[in-house]
């Protein structure tokens, strides 16, 4: 179902123009709106709606990478880059050079920061 202007600009608004998950800021026309709780699931309990509640504004290199899973699934992604890349010869040559820092720490997402800051 497509989303009405207004509540487009309700989820803009939710982390003032930034990208709920990795923070960046992003321009009201490149926002993509991510589905929190993906529209479709093997379990239909686990299916998210289009309710304000389960929107998110997302940058599209997010929105890319989250694709239909949820949060936790995303947050491995995230976490599992360095061993994705550990395989890439180029990386291996930047590690070895110290070009390429790694740093590791754990994946928290920008929605999960502001709400820390709420309380
Ligand atoms: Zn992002």
């Amino acid at each position: 179902m497509a989303i009405s202007k207004k509540t487009r600009l309700a989820v803009y608004e939710k982390y003032s123009g930034h990208c709920a998950y990795c923070g960046r800021e992003i321009a009201y026309e490149d926002m993509q709106v991510d589905h929190f709780k993906p529209q479709r699931a093997w379990n239909p309990e686990d299916c998210g709606t289009d309710d304000i509640e389960n929107l998110m504004p997302s940058c599209r290199m997010c929105n890319h990478y989250k694709r239909a899973h949820s949060l936790e699934v995303f947050r491995q992604y995230i976490a599992s880059i360095p061993d994705k890349l550990r395989g890439n010869y180029i990386y291996k040559v930047g590690i070895v050079y110290g070009n390429v820092l790694e740093n590791p720490k754990e994946v928290t997402f920008y929605f999960e920061k502001a709400r820390e800051k709420e309380c």
